[in-house]
C-alpha cells in the first residue's frame, strides 16, 4: 500500500468534508476535548453536538464543573444517557482540579489516573487536545483497519494486529486530523452492517475489492438484560431520573413516582420490584436518595 498516497487521499478529504462539531477546531480547548470524549462514550455525536454549547454555558470551566452537586451533573446531562457518567465526570474534573491545579494532564499515565478515562479517551485527548503523535483506537477504526486490510473483525489475534498497524500507519504530526477523519469515515460510510464502500474516500481496502471475502457476522444477541414488564431495568432507571429532574429539590413519593413511570397507579409486586431493584442500583450509582421514613425519592444533591 502506497501511504503517502493514502495519507494525502485521506487528509485532503478531511479537510474538505469533515463534520462540524463544537469541539472541533483548529486549536481545540483542552477542557473542550475532555468533555466531548466522555460524552461521546456510548451516545451519538449529533446528539451531543446539541447538548454542548448548553453544558459549557453551566460549567464554562474545569473548577465549576468540579463543585457540581450531583444533582446539578443529572439535570445538566438530560439527553445523553448513561447518567452515572456524569457523576464519574464531576469526579474526573474534581480530581484534576485537586491533583494537577485544575490543568488536564498531556501524559498517558496521568490521562489514565482519572476516573472514567480508558486508553481510548487517553489516547484521543493526547491526539486532538495535545497534538501529540499517537495512535487513537476505537471500535469504528478496529473497524476500518480490518477491513482495509482484509483481517477477520471476529479472530482474536486480529486486536494486536490491528493495535500495529494503526501504531505503523498514522502520518506523523497528523494524529489528531487522521483519527478525526478515520472516525468520520467510521460513521458515514464503514459502518458495522452495510458499509458504503463506493462513497469511501480510503484509496484501497482489500474487503471493497473482494466483500464476499470479508462477510459480515449478524450481531451476536445480547445478553438477557434484566426487565420488569419486559421492559429492562436500564430503561427504568432512566424514566425514574427522568421524572426525579423536575422540580428535584422537593422530592416525590414512592408512588408518584412510579405511578409516572407505569402510567398506571402501581400494585404491590410494582413497588417491591421498585424498591428491590430500582431504588438500591440508582442510590449504589450516587444518582438518588431515598428516606424510607416518608418513602420519598430526590436526585443526590
Ligand atoms: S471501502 Fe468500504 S470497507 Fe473499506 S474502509 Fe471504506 S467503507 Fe470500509
Amino acid at each position: 500500500m502506497d501511504y503517502t498516497f493514502l495519507h494525502s487521499t485521506i487528509l485532503t478529504w478531511f479537510d474538505n468534508n469533515q463534520k462540524v462539531y463544537p469541539w472541533r477546531n483548529e486549536a481545540p480547548d483542552s477542557y473542550h476535548v475532555l468533555l466531548s470524549e466522555y460524552m461521546l462514550q456510548q451516545t451519538q455525536a449529533s446528539r451531543i453536538a446539541l447538548k454542548f454549547p448548553e453544558f459549557l454555558n453551566t460549567f464554562p470551566t474545569i473548577e465549576k464543573l468540579s463543585n457540581a452537586t450531583n444533582a446539578q451533573m443529572i439535570i445538566a446531562w438530560q439527553g445523553m444517557g448513561y447518567n452515572n457518567r456524569a457523576i464519574r465526570l464531576r469526579d474526573c474534573a474534581k480530581q484534576i482540579v485537586d491533583t494537577f491545579n485544575g490543568n488536564i494532564p498531556s501524559n498517558y499515565s496521568d490521562l489514565l489516573s482519572l476516573p472514567g478515562i480508558g486508553t481510548y479517551t487517553a489516547s484521543a485527548i493526547l491526539s486532538f487536545a495535545f497534538k501529540h503523535n499517537i495512535s487513537v483506537i476505537d471500535i469504528n477504526m478496529y473497524r476500518i483497519y480490518s477491513r482495509v486490510f482484509g483481517l477477520d473483525i471476529y479472530d482474536t489475534k486480529t486486536k494486536s494486529e490491528v493495535k500495529t498497524i494503526a501504531e505503523h500507519i498514522y502520518p506523523r504530526d497528523f494524529s489528531s486530523s487522521w483519527h478525526q477523519a478515520l472516525m468520520d469515515i467510521g460513521s458515514s460510510f464503514c459502518k458495522a452492517q452495510n458499509p458504503k464502500c463506493i462513497l469511501c474516500p480510503i484509496p484501497d481496502c482489500l474487503y471493497r475489492n473482494n466483500p464476499s471475502l470479508y462477510h459480515i457476522k449478524p450481531t451476536k444477541s445480547k445478553k438477557t438484560e434484566a426487565s420488569f414488564r419486559n421492559i429492562p431495568n436500564r430503561l427504568w432507571r432512566g424514566k425514574t431520573i427522568e421524572f426525579l429532574r423536575n422540580d428535584h429539590q422537593l422530592g416525590h413519593h414512592l408512588n408518584d413516582v412510579l405511578h409516572s413511570i407505569l402510567k398506571q397507579n402501581p400494585n404491590e409486586i410494582d413497588i417491591t420490584w421498585f424498591k428491590e431493584s430500582i431504588i438500591p442500583s440508582l442510590i449504589k450509582d450516587h444518582l438518588i436518595e431515598y428516606n424510607v421514613g416518608n418513602n420519598h425519592l430526590s436526585l443526590k444533591g
